[in-house]
């Protein structure tokens, strides 16, 4: 067969973690799988192994230079038993997105399908079955180079490690508070926004750290020019109902990242039969809309929450409460529905799901 990966099962299996205990992201599986990349051969050497340290030259370019893309996609399992998977072609097709970006080597789409549901089948007995938990799917892309000159490295690694994760709020879907950022910003127009790049990620802590010590959870970006216009929240996409009609920022500045959920948001609303607009959308049209008393609803989008209503904006001290600080109905029924699609409890019309065996 075309993509040969060799399995390496571990002799000492792990204690699975407590279902009803799991966070987000404390605990690994069994395997992981890695491929490596030589400039002149391409990608080679797929191979699934047990989880356990890397051995990198502490030179690796990536230590340095920041040559670092990864993704995020769940498996669930169903109630019969069926695994499934949520759209993972447009995570592998966005790994391509992002490597272009860093000069980082493209991968064959179905090859990284392929890796993903090889791992998932081997570590399935890890797969959660408690209601909202899942198996967190993380593949990322490294540069290995032990060179401290700056460009590109010629070597790479991909790798892919998973984790059962839990529900992301304990209690449902709790509208979270945001503090809207006007000094920090995330991205800027040319720079790398639209990539998922770890780096993203090294710009934005400082920002999540100043707003969790005034008690908001979230930031929602602005605009890096002139702190105008509404980018994205922390590790989501942001939505917008206004006087029935949702809006989110469109992607033409690429500066935001690009989500699955976003995605898959926007044709779902469509499907029933609402008004969904991308365009530029600036903090002042939110503030006056929550003035003349027609913001309903705002929202984040991603895999990690699925649906993350928004309960309070808070704008150069001058917090806002939006729709009592409840989930909107909107944002409730999409949660139901994205979420029932990709647990197999409610049918697949938009052919979203694949199915691992
Ligand atoms: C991953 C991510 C999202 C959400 O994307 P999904 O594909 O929906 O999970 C949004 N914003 C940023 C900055 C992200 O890294």
């Amino acid at each position: 067969m075309m993509y040969d990966i060799k399995i390496e099962r571990t002799k000492t299996p792990k204690q699975k973690p407590d279902q009803n205990h799991l966070g987000f992201g404390q605990y690994f599986t069994d395997h992981m799988f890695i491929m490596d990349y030589t400039e002149g051969k391409g990608w080679h050497d797929a191979r699934i192994v047990p989880y356990a340290p890397l051995e990198l030259d502490p030179a690796s370019m990536v230590f340095h230079y920041g040559q670092a893309i990864f993704e995020g996609l769940k498996a669930y399992k169903t109630k019969e038993g069926r695994i499934l998977l949520f759209r993972p072609e447009k995570n592998m097709n966005r790994v391509n997105i992002s490597n272009d970006r860093l000069c980082m080597p493209q991968i064959d789409v179905e090859l990284g399908i392929h890796a993903i549901k090889t791992l998932v089948n081997v570590d399935k007995d890890w797969i959660p079955e408690a209601e909202g938990t899942s198996l967190y799917i993380r593949p990322f892309f490294i540069a290995t180079d032990p060179f401290l000159g700056v460009k590109p490295s010629s070597t790479y690694k991909f790798i892919i490690i998973l984790s059962p994760v839990g529900a992301y709020y304990a209690e449902g879907l709790n509208p979270v508070k945001i503090y809207v950022e006007d000094y920090y910003v995330r991205a800027v127009r040319g720079g790398i926004g639209f990539a998922k790049a770890a780096a993203n990620y090294a710009a934005s802590i400082k920002a999540q750290m100043d707003a969790k010590k005034k008690g908001y959870s979230q930031v929602l970006w602005l605009d890096g020019v002139e702190r105008k216009y509404v980018e994205e929240v922390g590790t989501m996409n942001v939505f917008f109902k206004i006087n029935g009609e949702v809006i989110t920022p469109s992607l033409e500045g690429k500066s935001i990242l690009p989500g699955v959920t976003r995605d898959s948001v926007i044709e779902m609303l469509k499907s029933w039969g609402m008004k969904v607009t991308e365009r530029k959308i600036s903090i002042d049209e939110v503030y006056d809309a929550h003035s003349n008393g027609t913001l309903e609803e705002v929202f984040g989008t991603g895999t990690a929450a699925v649906i993350s209503p928004v309960g309070e904006l808070n704008w150069k001290d001058n917090p806002i409460i939006i729709n009592d600080g409840k989930i909107g109905v909107v944002s409730q029924k999409l949660y139901d529905e994205l979420t029932g699609i990709q647990t197999g409890k409610i049918e697949d019309k938009f052919g979203w799901v694949t199915e691992v065996k």
